[in-house]
């Protein structure tokens, strides 16, 4: 394992105490991992967080360490230059890294399990020595492009084509919001190979960048995670040689949405990292601000705050976990991704807003960071499947399990 073969432990000082009352049930690798996760993050991610938000600074160095650490390919076997762990280690690595970073939480998590996740599942032995081995190390990152302008929650309306000409698949359309748009050197992309067959004739091609016939759109200027960027694609008579078409025509759907169910484990971890975070800055702030003569920690207000905090945080925690243990025994979890996204998402919302709460005027200035908690929470109900979407895949899942 990379990680812990490669792991320098950081001596961070001011290291926050918490204690997560299920931390001895772990395994205890994945205690150790968690634990690398936090002094790196702790060391290296919390301290230059800030500037990457103010800046919007991709965070190179700091992915290329990432990679270093067996991050950037957690799941992946080490036959092919991954770290081989479970999806709880992912899930585990994903929060702790979130918790100093939540930029760097999202490159890690497009690049393990939206676009590493599809090739190793679906991918050939040729695919997988070319499209996943020199994306393990954090050098070269990759990217899911499923959404287009005029469909993200319908994905099945992708009116991108891939036409196939010879020994190659002519692609044409724009796909939107990519994150990792402007720094990845492949992606995983969405498009119509059969247009009567409407979601069935979807299929999943991977696509080498820089490549002539596709371009970039402009960076978005987005409300959170602003050191990752967000772009289209946009592809004119780009000509993709077929070999790379993933899986068998026709399967792109099934591929995208497999590969959100799992996705969506590692967006919820990202949102619990930005919670937990956001307890911390609250606890250790309403600890030593004076109100009314006694810490604010005295006021029963604040308790009672705090105590719905962590009752959000440990429920969301545990959802996720239940999810990435079923995704590791080998059982169905769509609906309990869906569920953990769900919880958890809405559980980064609600902690970062009680945090800007809990610190009054100063929850509201950049100096303190709980409105960049607020601000990178936000997206977690959005991307990957917007809450609205989950509640579906959660009911469509139940009425079959009682019908
Ligand atoms: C920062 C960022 C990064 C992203 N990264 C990626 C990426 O890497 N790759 C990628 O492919 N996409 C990416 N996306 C796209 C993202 O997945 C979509 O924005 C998301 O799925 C929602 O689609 P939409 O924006 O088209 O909204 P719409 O689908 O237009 O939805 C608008 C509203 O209507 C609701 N709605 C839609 N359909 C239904 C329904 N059937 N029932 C109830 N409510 C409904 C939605 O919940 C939402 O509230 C990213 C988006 C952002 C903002």
């Amino acid at each position: 394992m990379a990680l812990l073969r490669n792991f320098r432990p950081f001596l961070g000082s001011n290291l926050i105490k918490r204690t997560i009352a299920s931390l001895n049930s772990l395994p205890e690798t994945h205690q150790m991992l968690q634990k690398s996760c936090r002094d790196f993050a702790e060391g290296e991610l919390k301290p230059i967080a800030s500037k990457i938000d103010k800046e919007h600074l991709y965070p190179k160095e700091q992915i290329k360490t990432m990679g270093e650490l067996g991050l950037m390919a957690v799941e992946v076997p080490e036959s092919y230059g991954g770290t081989g762990l479970d999806y709880l280690a992912y899930a585990i690595a994903m929060e702790e890294i979130s918790r100093g970073c939540a930029s760097c939480g999202v490159i890690m998590s497009v690049n393990n399990s939206l676009y590493l996740g599809p090739i190793l599942h679906f991918g050939n032995d040729s695919q997988k020595q070319k499209y996943i081995t020199p994306f393990t190390t954090g050098e070269k990152v990759g990217c899911f492009a499923l959404s287009e302008p005029g469909n993200g929650s319908d994905a099945g309306a992708a009116s991108t084509t891939a036409t196939l000409k010879g020994d190659s698949y002519i692609l044409n359309g724009t796909k939107a919001w990519i994150t990792n748009g402007y720094e990845s050197e492949a992606s995983v992309v969405f498009a119509t190979t059969d247009k009567s067959m409407k979601h069935k004739g979807i299929s999943a091609i991977i696509t080498s960048k820089p490549t002539p016939g596709l371009d970039l759109g402009k960076k978005e200027d987005k409300l959170g995670i602003r050191g990752s960027s967000t772009c289209s694609l946009i592809f004119e008579d780009c000509s993709i040689p077929k070999e790379n078409l993933l899986g068998q025509p026709g399967m792109g759907f099934k591929i995208a949405m497999m590969t959100l169910d799992s996705g969506r484990i590692g967006i919820a971890s990202q949102a619990l990292g930005i919670a937990q975070a956001s307890l911390e800055v609250a606890i250790e702030y309403a600890n030593k601000r004076l109100a009314f003569g006694k810490p604010l920690t005295k006021l029963q207000t604040i308790q009672n705050k705090l105590a719905e905090m962590a009752l959000q945080l440990d429920s969301a925690r545990l959802l996720t976990w239940r999810a990435a243990w079923l995704k590791d025994n080998k059982k169905p979890y769509t609906k309990e991704a869906a569920m953990a996204k769900l919880a958890a998402s809405e559980a980064a919302t609600f902690l970062s807003h009680q945090c800007i709460q809990i610190l009054g005027g100063m929850g509201y200035v950049s100096e303190m960071p709980a409105e960049r908690f607020y601000r990178d929470a936000r997206i977690t109900e959005i991307y990957e499947g917007t809450s609205e979407i989950q509640k579906l895949v959660i009911a469509g899942n139940l009425l079959k399990e009682y019908s």
